[in-house]
């Protein structure tokens, strides 16, 4: 599946808000949006401009899609996916995402980003119940077991993250240092996703 490899710092200042796309610079203050707030572009300071309903909805739109690293075609996948969900949309729509391979990766800490945590499954350092697994959107499930390939264990950076205490992992998640190895206990619930999005304003976009 194709991704973005542009400038991913200007990504964050379009959206005005940090998304953390960069692993440990992000937490530092060189951040672009602490040195910098303002949007990219020559007139971005001096252009007024009278912000629209429908500009609400798609900047809402863009920060999910930029968060989770994910194409306009696969986020609108996701998207009619969680519409046929016998329930909120909106909530289905952020499990799907957060429960994405590369996405639990991130959060069990094994990488600083999402980015990187995409990387290590697409270079086959990772395992879902017992099986390597390549594919960075592949969705896990309730009691997976989300361990590393013999190679992953041996990858200085993935072998100092996994000893590492993380971020705060989500409750949702387990992770079991000695072995290197995380278990979905539960489908995430929206107030144990961590994204400041109101994916209301998400379903209001495509269901335009
Ligand atoms: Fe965004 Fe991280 Fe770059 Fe800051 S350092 S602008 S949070 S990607």
């Amino acid at each position: 599946m194709a991704r973005y490899s542009g400038p991913v710092c200007r990504l964050c200042r379009r959206e005005g808000m940090k998304l953390y796309l960069k692993g440990e610079k992000c937490y530092t203050e060189k951040c672009p949006v602490v040195r910098r707030a303002k949007p990219p572009g020559m007139h971005a300071e001096t252009m007024r401009r009278k912000v629209s309903e429908f500009a609400v909805r798609l900047r809402e739109k863009q920060r999910l899609r930029r968060i989770y690293g994910v194409l306009e075609t696969q986020f609108r996948r996701y998207f009619a996916e969680a519409a046929r969900f016998k329930g909120i949309t909106g909530t289905r729509l952020l499990q799907l995402l957060e429960t994405r391979l590369d996405n639990v990766i991130y959060r069990l800490g094994l990488c600083t980003s999402r980015k990187e945590a995409r990387q290590a499954v697409v270079h086959g350092h990772i395992t879902v119940n017992g099986r390597k697994v390549t594919i960075p959107s592949y969705n896990v499930a309730p009691s997976d077991v989300i361990g590393l390939t013999a190679r992953g264990r041996a990858h200085p950076v993935i072998k100092e993250n996994a000893v590492a205490t993380g971020r705060g992992r989500p409750s949702w998640l387990e992770f079991d240092s000695g072995r290197a190895e995380g278990r979905v206990l539960a489908l995430p619930a929206r107030e144990e996703i961590d994204v400041p999005i109101n994916e209301q304003l998400v379903v209001e976009f495509y269901s335009r």
